[in-house]
């Protein structure tokens, strides 16, 4: 008998109706946290309490080897607890995309189940989690096109428009689906082509689909009393969360630290790969997998000095370019992931009714790790396990408080998308929060200064920080993945 036998209460209601139905809790873990922040370890201290495995939901520690540059856990630091879709796939293969993420988890998820353990899944990478719990609602809000890659290139031999420019496309877009086309930014080849691909395949408007989608899930919660009946069972869900300016020091130190323990060692076993698949005459699509990787992409200068000019006294100042750059990659990479939790996840969450089971534990001071993280978040597991009523997750502590009531409350702003294009930096933006951002950025008042030094724009057509003021706020994120984006 599993550990899960002794939390197996009997509902309330078979106990009225005399009839002796017990109910087996299927719990759920999941730990969304930027890097940096000690998700993994929260991960096995929970699993070796309560008897779980853990599942990884991190994009680049799905490759196999290459232990430094995707921060895997060691063996020691696993602690013998199982730990599965970590290292699946070899370093040239395509990375999985959301749904096929999504279908080996939830397998993996049953069969952890299935041995009576607690499965936990824990990652870095934000739409694999939103993909496993989000189900009907994918990243881009728009429906996933079946069959994948081949079924794409069958529909870009049918429809060359698929392979057009931007602009091109965004025309049809607009003829076929104006609803979608609205929603884009003209920039965004990528979501107007599977917006476009949706209606050469289905024959459908992607906007139609999602609406359906949409209203469908709507009725589902409104005939449901229990609203918090997931598919994936019962979900407990932690955010590890750290102090911007904390955590960016630990990653300049980590990113240090990997340095040390031969980051350039596996960059260089990358890059060497790379040089031998172009010398076959293979294609490499470099904008993803493993070629996107932090600490992969920034040695790349180094690299090829190093191979072509060894002599170079150059050398030395690439390479500490190269740890410069690996280290603001980096940060910007776990700002962004903070970013996606706040305008995505916990919007996300609001509308699924599982917002009161997400706990944002700080992890902003190491000292404080163990009273913070470790002991809030084991005792948590604890009451959840024993369906014991859990605390609110704004008292957990001053941070949660600040950052979840601050978040929630932005998203639950009316939506009031619109586009807008500054005329001064030629950017197009679509909703008014973004504007906002926009229209008070440091980059866009640099280029104002600019531009009115060389008086060519008048004052008055420069949206000011007073007229933003006054303008309606909307919270409509824009995918705004940065470049550094895992895949
Ligand atoms: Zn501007």
């Amino acid at each position: 008998m599993g550990f899960l036998s002794r939390f197996v209460p009997l509902l309330g209601s078979a106990l009225r109706s005399g009839r002796a139905t017990v109910k087996r809790m299927t719990p759920l873990i999941i730990i969304y946290g930027s890097t940096g922040t000690g998700k993994s370890d929260l991960a096995v201290e929970l699993a070796t309490r309560y008897n779980g495995e853990i599942i990884n939901a991190d994009a680049m520690q799905l490759y196999k080897g290459l232990p430094i540059i995707t921060n895997k856990l060691t063996t020691q630091e696993q602690r013998g607890v199982p730990h599965h879709l970590l290292g699946s796939i070899e370093l040239g293969e395509d990375p999985w995309v959301v749904t096929q993420f999504k279908k080996e988890a939830t397998k993996m998820i049953s069969e952890i189940r299935g041995r009576g353990k607690l499965p936990i899944v824990v990652g870095g990478t934000s739409y694999y989690l939103d993909g496993l719990l989000f189900e009907g609602r994918v990243v881009d809000n728009q429906p996933a096109l079946e069959g994948g890659a081949s079924n794409r290139d069958e529909l870009a031999a049918k429809h060359p428009i698929l392979t057009d420019t931007p602009e091109a496309m965004l025309a049809k877009l607009r003829e076929v689906d104006p609803v979608m086309a609205d929603k884009w930014h003209p920039n965004d080849a990528r979501k107007i082509r599977t917006s476009l691909e949706i209606y050469f395949a289905t024959g459908r408007r992607a906007s139609d689909i999602y609406a359906e989608q949409r209203s469908k899930k709507e009725s589902k919660w409104a005939s449901e009393s229990r609203a918090r009946d997931h598919d994936l069972g019962e979900i407990l869900l932690f955010w590890l969360y750290a102090q911007r300016e904390v955590l960016n020091e630990r990653l300049d130190k980590r990113v240090d630290r990997m340095v040390q323990n031969g980051l350039l060692r596996e960059t260089a076993e990358v890059y060497d790969y790379l040089r031998q698949r172009l010398a076959a005459g293979e294609t490499v699509d470099r904008s993803k997998g493993i070629w996107q990787s932090i600490g992969f992409r920034q040695f790349e200068p180094y690299l090829t000095a190093e191979r072509e000019t060894p002599d170079s006294p150059g050398l030395d100042k690439l390479k500490l370019a190269g740890i410069e750059d690996t280290k603001s990659a980096t940060r910007q990479y776990a700002k962004y992931q903070v970013r996606w939790m706040t305008m995505k996840t916990i919007s996300s969450l609001q509308e699924e009714k599982l917002l009161d089971r997400l706990y944002l534990l700080d992890s902003s001071d190491i000292q404080r790790w163990n009273a913070e993280v470790l002991d809030k978040g084991v005792e948590l597991t604890r009451q959840f396990l024993a369906r014991e009523p859990l605390p609110p997750a704004t008292g957990m502590s001053e941070m949660a408080r600040e950052v979840l009531a601050g978040t929630v409350e932005r998203s639950n702003r009316q939506d009031t998308p619109c586009r807008k294009t500054c005329e001064v930096c030629k950017k197009t933006l679509l909703t008014e929060e973004l504007w906002q951002a926009h229209v008070t950025s440091r980059k866009h008042l640099k280029v104002v200064r600019a531009a009115k030094k060389r008086q060519l724009i008048p004052a008055h057509a420069v949206p000011s920080r007073a007229l933003v003021a006054a303008t309606p706020v909307c919270a409509v994120p824009e995918d705004t993945a940065p470049t550094i984006n895992h895949l």
